[in-house]
């Protein structure tokens, strides 16, 4: 069978179909795994992640697949998330000693950049939440509500969107709250902080991103596979209008039983024949599936400016920055006791200081998701903006001196949850015989995250293996509730 594609989605149905005893031969354009999950070398030999990708302890289809190719030691998972202010106030998100969905209150309530009014229409919605199991009905109002209105609905104080709502979902949705589906807004809520008190906790690689996959390619040969770079999919190769291969450049044609098609659904939309389109319906509208940007911004300094592992900005531009510096160092061990004690917590004098003595100069890669602003403007305005904002919010920036600076603009990072968006994307399965998609794009019921590519991939895999007739499972189940969330749910769906 052939995968085109080798981003997570592609690798993900890769090594599935290959531990499933398949032969896999995966064409990939590019001369690097990882898709838009990957790193790359800058001619002057810097190793830089396409941005910075981070998981979380509810992405299990993704643990899962770092697990099969080798790759779990190269996450480091953190519990504690640290917010910053303009005015210099901090607040972190950690979990204390009480059960979920309780297991924040205690640094909730201590948390300085939110007005108590702010909290208590924080804790009222997400009380709803917790009322109908992450579901609430009005989700299901045709075309969908947008997370703006669903917040208005429910009371929220300017300062609760601001500060709290739009701070997180525009990171992990990468879209403005108004052109969020309130359904993916929710959902992140439910499964990251209040079903379980394991699911917020961050995992971040502790190595170049594309070093992830370096297991994937052994794996796949491992069953008499093969994966092949540089191979463009130029064209699809139709007899009596049925898939019967696909072209590359120098009239080279490949065919096989099945077909993945891993790539992203503009790729896809320019690929499929017409007859095809009409052949499935599902796969006519792939064009209504918007996309929205994502802007990187690499620092290398000429000292230590940043202590923490990393830090979420509050009413600044710049949503997330990145201490790659401290992050690559023993990739082996969990960093979570690396984050300066603050007073609350007693914790021993902490790893980052010793890090500080061992650095002479330190890389920072800053984070701005659904970055449209940015879009038309040039690098060095980009550069001006967010040096003025971290030199705010670091003080030891102030002094140093910017070595060199990078700008990574995506501006069709990942395609845009807007309200109803999930009635444009195809299913893993199509009409087209032998032929399966997978991307972070098609229906999944997650947003475009890299778990929602690796689910992509293992049911398109599952999908394969039923219609061959030996069926196999690789999807993981979500991280079940604990706490007082599984005994109420317990008990809810006894009554
Ligand atoms: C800047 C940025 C930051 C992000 N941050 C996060 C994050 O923090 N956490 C998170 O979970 N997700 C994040 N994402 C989203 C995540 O990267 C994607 O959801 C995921 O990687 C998508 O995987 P995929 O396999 O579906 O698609 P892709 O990664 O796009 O893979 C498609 C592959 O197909 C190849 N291809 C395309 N056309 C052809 C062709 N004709 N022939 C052969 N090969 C072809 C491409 O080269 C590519 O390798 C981020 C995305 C971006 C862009």
């Amino acid at each position: 069978m052939i995968v085109i594609g080798g981003g997570l989605a592609g690798l993900a149905a890769g090594v599935a179909l290959a531990d499933s005893a398949w032969r896999v031969r995966l064409f990939e354009q590019r001369p690097f795994l990882g898709g838009r999950a990957t790193s790359y070398v800058l001619p002057d030999g810097e190793h830089v992640d396409n941005c910075q990708h981070v998981t979380l302890g509810c992405c299990t289809n993704l643990e899962d697949f770092y697990r099969r190719v080798g790759a779990s030691n190269k996450i480091k998972f953190f519990d504690r998330l640290a917010f910053l202010d303009p005015q210099g106030r901090r607040g972190e998100i950690r979990a204390g000693s009480l059960v979920a969905p309780f297991h924040f209150a205690g640094s909730f309530a201590s948390f300085a950049p939110l007005t108590w009014l702010d909290k208590l229409s924080i804790a009222r919605a997400m009380l709803n939440v917790i009322q109908h199991a992450g579901d609430p009905p009005e989700l299901h109002e045709p075309g969908g509500i947008s997370m703006l209105e669903w917040l208005r609905r429910r009371g929220q104080s300017q300062g609760a969107i601001d500060r709290f709502w739009r701070v997180v979902l525009v990171s992990a949705l990468d879209e403005e709250l108004d052109r969020t589906d309130a359904r993916f807004g929710v959902d992140v809520f439910w499964k990251a902080f209040l079903s379980s008190s394991t699911g917020y906790r961050m995992g971040v690689p502790a190595v170049p991103l594309s070093n992830l996959y370096d297991g994937c390619k052994a794996e796949i040969e491992r069953r008499g596979g093969e994966v092949i770079l540089r191979s463009p999919v130029r064209g699809l190769k139709l007899e009596t209008g049925q898939l019967a291969g696909v072209r590359f450049d120098e009239n080279r044609e490949e065919s096989a039983d099945a077909y993945i098609f891993a790539i992203p659904h503009i790729a896809l939309a320019e690929l499929l024949p017409e007859s095809l389109k009409q052949a499935d319906p599902a796969l006519a509208h792939l064009d209504k599936i918007k996309t929205s940007p994502i802007t990187g911004v690499h620092f290398w300094f000429d000292r230590q400016v940043m202590d923490e592992p990393f830090l979420t900005l509050l009413d600044a531009a710049i949503q997330w920055i990145f201490n790659k510096t401290l992050l690559y160092e023993h990739p082996e061990q969990s960093l979570s006791s690396v984050f300066p004690s603050t007073p609350a917590q007693d914790e021993p004098k902490n790893a980052s200081s010793v890090s500080a003595a061992r650095h002479s100069s330190q890389y920072l890669q800053l984070v701005i998701s659904a970055s449209y602003d940015l879009l038309q403007k040039s690098r060095e305005e980009i550069i001006d903006l967010c040096l003025a904002e971290l030199k705010h919010a670091l003080p030891k920036a102030r002094d140093a001196k910017l070595l060199k600076a990078t700008v990574i603009k995506e501006a069709a990072a990942t395609f845009s949850p807007e309200p109803g968006v999930d009635r444009w994307r195809p299913s893993q399965t199509t009409k087209i015989p032998g032929l399966y998609l997978a991307g972070d794009w098609t229906q999944t019921g997650w947003p475009a995250t890299m778990e929602g590519a690796v689910r992509s991939g293992y049911l398109a895999a599952e999908a394969l293996l039923r219609a061959s007739g030996a069926p196999n499972a690789f999807l993981q189940p979500d991280l079940a509730p604990d706490g007082f969330i599984a005994m109420w749910l317990g008990n809810s769906r006894v009554s």
